[in-house]
């Protein structure tokens, strides 16, 4: 199939975005790296009058390390952060989750901010920003306002964006170096999206856990902080029997085209004890 017919802009500055987005409000969509975008228009799953291209805002692209944060702009690629030596040093969840996303050419065009705003359950960004406490600024001709990562994704395919404003940046703590970090995903073929995936990090001291962070993808509309299982590993060892247990107050998952509930939920289980022992170790 062929996309509708769309006026295109290539946008030159935020500022000049801001001004489209306000004046044609929800009749125009942000065009980024394009891989989700495009294939949505091609199926006709959305028709807008006009895509506002913001792929050369530089502005809104690049890693900076920033005190205590690193702070990612919205237009910096899978690729770039999975090359990155200041993630790899600073965050490593982010270094261990990029090469589950996608193939090296969608990650290559594919932007950070691109899969923020379209909220895929199964995705892996959307995770690893909530196990990692980050912040999302966005703007619109209002001015910018900061969204938690944990209050940003609402449902399906829905975040807490309002019309006419743009994910401009992200601003990640940087964990302690006692702090252990572990990505691990189940997918039919690598490259696909998860089937189940987990986010984690804690406070790793001689072996004990403290501040455990679970972030389950793949389990329900939205990504899944498994505050149950959290609490049932603080202070522990690796108790990964009570947390698999406690998981069970924290997933509903949701049966899918490939897996029903069931799997799903003894998938999180497996997964669950695969990252407390790399946290633990
Ligand atoms: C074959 C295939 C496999 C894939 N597998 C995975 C996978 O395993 N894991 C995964 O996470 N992703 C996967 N993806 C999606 C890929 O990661 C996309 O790059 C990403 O989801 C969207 O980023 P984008 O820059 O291409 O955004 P676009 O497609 O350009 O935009 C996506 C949506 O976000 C909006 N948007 C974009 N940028 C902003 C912004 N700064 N502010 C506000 N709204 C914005 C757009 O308007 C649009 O609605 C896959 C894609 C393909 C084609």
């Amino acid at each position: 199939m062929k996309a509708p017919a769309f006026a295109y802009i290539r946008a030159r500055s935020l500022a000049e975005v801001l001004d489209l987005l306000e004046k044609h409000g929800d009749r125009a969509k942000l065009l980024a790296g394009g891989q989700s975008l495009i294939a949505t228009l091609n199926m006709r799953l959305s028709s807008p009058d006009l895509l506002i291209d913001i792929s050369r805002l530089r502005d809104l692209s690049g890693i900076q390390v920033r005190g205590g944060n690193v702070r990612i702009g919205a237009l910096t690629t899978h690729a770039e952060i999975e090359r990155s030596p200041d993630i790899t040093r600073h965050l490593p969840l982010l270094a261990q989750a990029a090469p589950h996303i996608a193939h090296v050419a969608i990650r290559n065009v594919g932007t950070f901010g691109g899969s923020l705003a379209l909220a895929d359950p199964a995705a892996e960004w959307p995770a690893c920003c909530i196990a990692l406490d980050a912040r999302f600024t966005v703007a619109s001709k209002r001015g910018t306002r900061q969204v938690k990562a944990r209050e940003f994704f609402k449902g399906l395919f829905s975040t807490a964006l309002r019309p006419a404003e743009v994910l401009t940046h992200v601003d990640i703590p940087i964990p302690g170096s006692d702090y252990r970090s572990a990505f691990v995903e189940l997918a039919r073929r690598r490259g696909d999206y998860a089937i189940v995936g987990l986010a984690a990090l804690a406070k790793s001291t001689r072996g004990a856990l403290s501040d455990v962070r679970l972030a389950f993808f793949g389990v329900g509309a939205t990504p899944v902080l498994a505050k149950n299982a959290m609490a049932a590993l603080e202070g522990k060892s690796s108790d990964a029997a009570a947390a698999a247990k406690a998981l069970a107050k924290d997933l509903d998952p949701a049966a899918d085209l490939y897996s029903s509930a069931a799997t799903k939920m003894q998938l999180a289980r497996a997964l669950t004890g695969r990252a407390i022992a790399a946290l633990a170790a």
